[in-house]
Order: structure tokens, then sequence, then C-alpha cells
């Protein structure tokens, strides 16, 4: 099924291969992109630069990032065709009444320079969900924003929105890597008809990730590192990735992975590493979530 869904194109510009999946309303997305979390407003322009010139057309970013504008810096200033890219950002939960939101949309597209973002998510599943998401069908109707989608949604908020929803979610980006594999919820999203993208897809280097044992061992057999072959077992399981890294060699490594296989042997393997939770941010812990909740009320 994922063969189906995901086509394989070579850009005849350059020497890069990039998969690309079709969300339900029929856009094309790269399957690879990068993300800008916890990089500063000034350092996210020389970022986003190299990753650019390094071959990457899809941009994560969020409101919460505070680096909409270095990533609209960085793009102003590439060259590249706006249609060639694939520009993300996320309402935070702070502006999710009705009437923030919608001005939200409007400030981030500002702040990012565009006339339209390829695609804007619900940033948590938290306080006024549907208020937010009645901006963002809006935003959709009006051509804002291409495509309109959720981050951190259980299966159980996934299903909730999809079914009360004019417009039903194009995607779900939740925490996924091969220590938190997401399979209950992927199949969730595969019967909705939601793409699964990933956020921290090298679990952001938690459980020495990158000095796995498996991981390592199947990366010398296929002449790859760690976290390519990290990024191949997702991207062949139809989630969609956004590495980070601030350092352009790295950027270069983690987009190079679309010229090897793994083999059913080697995704079996790397099935037994997960181990169903989180290792970064657990939107299931109440005292986790209690503060986060916290915080954002009192910065009201
Ligand atoms: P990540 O991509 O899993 O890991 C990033 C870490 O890996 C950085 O410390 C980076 O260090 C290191 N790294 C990257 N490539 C490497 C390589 N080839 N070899 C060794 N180390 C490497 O974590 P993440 O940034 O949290 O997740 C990726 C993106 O997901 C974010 O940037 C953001 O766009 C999105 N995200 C979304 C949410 C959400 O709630 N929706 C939450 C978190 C993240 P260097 O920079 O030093 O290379």
């Amino acid at each position: 099924a994922r063969r189906q869904r995901q086509m394989c194109i070579r850009d005849s510009r350059k020497a890069d291969i990039m998969e690309y999946t079709k969300l339900a309303n029929g856009m094309q997305m790269p399957m690879l992109g990068y993300g800008v979390f916890q990089i500063d407003d000034e350092t996210t322009e020389r970022c986003v630069s190299d990753a650019l010139a390094a071959g990457y057309r899809l941009i994560d970013t969020a409101q919460a990032y505070m680096n909409e504008r270095g990533v609209g810096a960085a793009i102003a200033k590439s060259g590249v065709a706006r249609d060639e890219l694939f520009v993300v950002s996320k309402i935070w939960v702070s502006n999710y009444r009705y009437e923030d939101a919608k001005r939200s949309i409007d400030e981030s597209l500002e702040r990012l320079g565009l006339e339209y973002l390829d695609l804007m998510l619900l940033h948590q599943c938290y306080y006024d969900v549907y208020g937010a998401w009645r901006a963002l069908e809006e935003a959709y109707a009006a051509g804002k924003v291409r495509a309109i989608g959720v981050s951190n949604f259980d299966p159980v908020r996934l299903l909730d929105l999809c079914t009360f929803a004019k417009v039903a979610p194009a995607l779900n980006q939740v925490e996924t890597h091969v220590f938190w594999q997401q399979k209950p919820a992927h199949a969730n999203m595969v019967k909705l008809g939601v793409q699964h993208m990933a956020w921290g897809p090298f679990a952001e280097g938690a459980n020495d990730f990158f000095h796995n044992p498996l991981l390592t061992e199947l990366g010398a057999a296929h002449g790859k590192g760690v976290g390519q072959v990290a990024l191949r077992y997702l991207i062949d399981s139809g989630v969609v990735v956004i590495p980070k890294s601030t350092k352009p060699e790295r950027m270069a490594e983690n987009i190079d992975v679309f010229d090897f296989e793994l083999t059913p042997a080697d995704h079996a393997a790397i099935d037994a590493l997960d181990t169903n939770a989180s290792v970064c941010y657990d939107h299931t812990d109440l005292t986790v979530v209690g503060g986060l909740l916290g915080f954002i009320k009192s910065s009201m």
C-alpha cells in the first residue's frame, strides 16, 4: 500500500532523489523535510539556507519556535521557486480561540513573507481545539493554507476531530522514532486517511540513539549511518520525517536516504526496538501536561 501511495521522483535539475506522499486532498508532499525546533531566529535563517542548498524542500516551523521570520528570510534569499517548497507551521495553544487563531494565521504568513502555507497544524490537542480548527477551515477555504492538520493528537482525539470537522485533518505530526513506533496510532491514521508525520525521528538523541548497536550494525551492512537507517525505516513505514540538524554535513547525511533499501529482516529487527513509550515529551503524563498548560494559561 505504501508503494502505491508513495512516488519516487528524480529531480532532473539536481542529483537528489525524493519520495513523495499524497495527502487526502491530492496535494503532493515530500516524505523527508527539515525541522527547526529549538533554533533561534537568526541561526534559523542560516540553517534553512543550508538545508535548501542541501536539497530539502519541506520546512517545518511553528509559531512557538519563534523563528518563522528566519525561515521566511532564508526562503526569500534562496531563489527556490515557491511551488517547489512545502512550508509547514503550527498554531500555538494560546492562540486557539477562534478570533486569535484567525489573526495568528495572518501573522504567521506575514512573518514568513508568504502568501500561503502548504500546511498549517494545530500544535497541541488542548484548549479550544474546535475554535482554532474553524479558523483553519476558513483559511483553507480562502487559500491561505493549502492543507490543514494537527499535531500531538492521540487516536481518540484524532477520531473525534475527523468525525465532527467540516474538513478532516490531512496529517497528524506525533513523536515517532524507532523506540516509539506508534503502530496503533499509525493504523488509526491510515484508517482515517490521515498522513502520519514523525517529530523527533532521532528520538532527539535519547537512549543513546546515535550509538544504538542494531542500527549501527545495519548501517554498516548498507554503507549508511545510524540516523539514515532510522529515517529509511520510518519512510518505508509510510511516515513523513523532519530530522533537525544545525550542521550542514549532517543535513546532507540526513537527506541521503533514497539510494538504499532495508530488507524485511532489517525491518523485523528494528520493529523489535519499539518500547511503545515516549522518550521525549509524554502527552499522556498528567504532571508534564499540567505543567505546560499552567505555563500557557499564565502567559495568556
Ligand atoms: P531530532 O530530529 O530527533 O534530533 C535532533 C538532534 O539530533 C539534534 O541534537 C541534532 O544535533 C542531532 N543530529 C541530527 N542529525 C544528526 C546526525 N546525522 N548525527 C548525529 N546527530 C545528529 O529532534 P527534533 O528536532 O526535536 O525533531 C525534529 C523536528 O520535529 C523539529 O525540529 C521540529 O520541526 C519537529 N518537532 C515537533 C514537535 C511537535 O510537538 N509537533 C516536537 C518536537 C519536534 P545537531 O543540531 O548538533 O546536529
